[in-house]
């Protein structure tokens, strides 16, 4: 049943690639084939499904700002983290830094970037990327999750508007430790490089309150899985996130490099990659996949069965 409605979803949305175009801020996210499209669902009760381009490799992006705020939650404590990052959505672009001029305003939420650039700031002082990454390779089941050099080098050189927001906020007091160091920090996690099937993997780690799947060993507290997994819901697809809510309404989190990660609770965590974005930077076949996979299955956080 799930194997059938996902090729059919999968199927059924790649013609929607047409419709976008992949991020073109650096050289190596726009040349990526926007036809790509893949979905993975890993189920609690141990089944596997796939679709299309499951085991291609691609950057991670802002979906990286799930696993910063998770362990920045862990290490850092609810009230570092939320001291001044708020919870609410912004309805803005990801990479807005108008609203922050304000006085007294501080970052929306940690799934934009001057939200999880602050996060990065408190959690960069506390664990090195190299532990990071080992981390992530454990969150997502995915031991071969590593650095994109070339995506990691091309976005250090157009970091003009990151390092804005980054000194903006050093300036109102948001970030107390070294810029350069949270911007490499912050970069490097936006640069790894992941598949559909490592995105399914993190969905189900966090589908079932942070405990490993494959060990069952406990990577997260369930105190910060339900907030990672509440704050997916509200800000996750960027200024899209009602929307979705509605339409979908799956807590799900998206990248400019075309994953989204998305969390069925206590069911099923999924996987997309579909590098061809809407004017959100929003994947747009696999938004379309999602939505027909919520429908099918019945998988709205509100629906009743
Ligand atoms: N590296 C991108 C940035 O910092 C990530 C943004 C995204 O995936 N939306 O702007």
């Amino acid at each position: 049943m799930i194997q059938t409605v996902l090729t059919q979803a999968v199927a059924a949305s790649r013609p929607a690639a047409e419709l976008g175009q992949t991020a073109s801020y650096i050289p190596e996210l726009s040349k990526v084939d926007k036809h790509h499209l893949g979905a993975c669902v890993f189920t609690s009760d141990g089944g596997r499904y796939s679709a299309g381009d499951t085991k291609v490799r691609f950057s991670i992006q802002s979906i990286s700002k799930v696993i910063s705020l998770a362990v920045a939650l862990e290490l850092c404590g609810f009230e570092t983290v939320f001291a001044q990052v708020g919870m609410e959505p912004s309805g803005d672009a990801f990479n807005a830094m108008g609203k922050l001029e304000a006085a007294g305003s501080s970052p929306s939420n940690p799934m934009i970037n001057a939200g999880a650039i602050a996060v990065d700031s408190y959690l960069e002082p506390k664990i090195s990327f190299d532990r990071m990454l080992a981390f992530t390779r454990k969150l997502c089941m995915d031991p071969e999750i590593g650095l994109d050099e070339k995506v990691y080098h091309s976005e250090m050189s157009n970091i003009s508007r990151n390092r804005a927001i980054a000194y903006l906020l050093e300036n109102k007091g948001v970030i107390r430790s070294d810029v350069e160091r949270t911007l490499d920090f912050y970069v490097r996690m936006c640069s790894l490089s992941v598949t559909a099937e490592s995105l399914a993997g993190l969905g189900l780690l966090l589908a079932g309150g942070g405990i490993c799947p494959a060990t069952g060993e406990r990577l997260l507290s369930p105190d910060t899985v339900r907030v990672v997994k509440t704050i997916m819901l509200t800000c996750g697809m960027y200024d899209g996130s009602g929307t979705f809510a509605v339409q979908v309404g799956i807590p799900s989190k998206s990248g400019v490099g075309g994953g989204i990660l998305s969390v069925v609770d206590r069911r099923m965590g999924i996987g997309i990659f579909g590098p061809a974005l809407d004017g959100k930077g929003n994947s747009v076949a696999g938004e379309r996949v999602l939505r027909h996979l919520s429908q099918q299955l019945h998988l709205h956080i509100f629906d009743a069965d």
